[in-house]
Order: C-alpha cells, then structure tokens, then sequence
C-alpha cells in the first residue's frame, strides 16, 4: 500500500496518509491539524517506484527510503 504525503497550504502542516489507489479515489483527505480538505499531494513523497531520475541509486535509494530496508 502506498503512502501519500500531503501538505496542508493553511496551516503548512505536512502529513502522510495509507491507502490503497481505489481508497484514495473515494477519499477525500482532509488535514488532520485544522481541517481543511484543501490539501496537495507531495508527490515526491510517495513511496512508489517508477522515479524518472532513478541513476545514483546506491547512495541509500534502493526502495524508496522505506523505513524497514536498505538496513
Ligand atoms: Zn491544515
């Protein structure tokens, strides 16, 4: 499941959310620090694969910067 970081252009509180594709569809997000539903997707800050600039891959890249790999 991909996480999606979003950031909340009121209160400038960024924040990261769980879904599936389908969940994100029928989801509206909505910032959890003061409410607003007008949040913007980070998109550098999801953790798919599929970057464009994937060269330099050994300085830690290798999966994305998740949290349970690359040690
Ligand atoms: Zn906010």
């Amino acid at each position: 499941m991909p996480t999606y970081e979003f950031l909340c252009p009121r209160c400038k509180h960024v924040f990261e959310k769980k879904m599936t594709v389908e969940e994100k569809k029928n989801t509206t997000v909505s910032c959890p620090k003061c409410n607003s539903e007008e949040v913007r997707q980070q998109f550098f800050g999801v953790s798919f694969s599929g970057k464009k600039n994937a060269r330099g891959n050994s300085s830690g890249g290798c999966c994305g910067g998740g949290p349970s790999c690359c040690g």
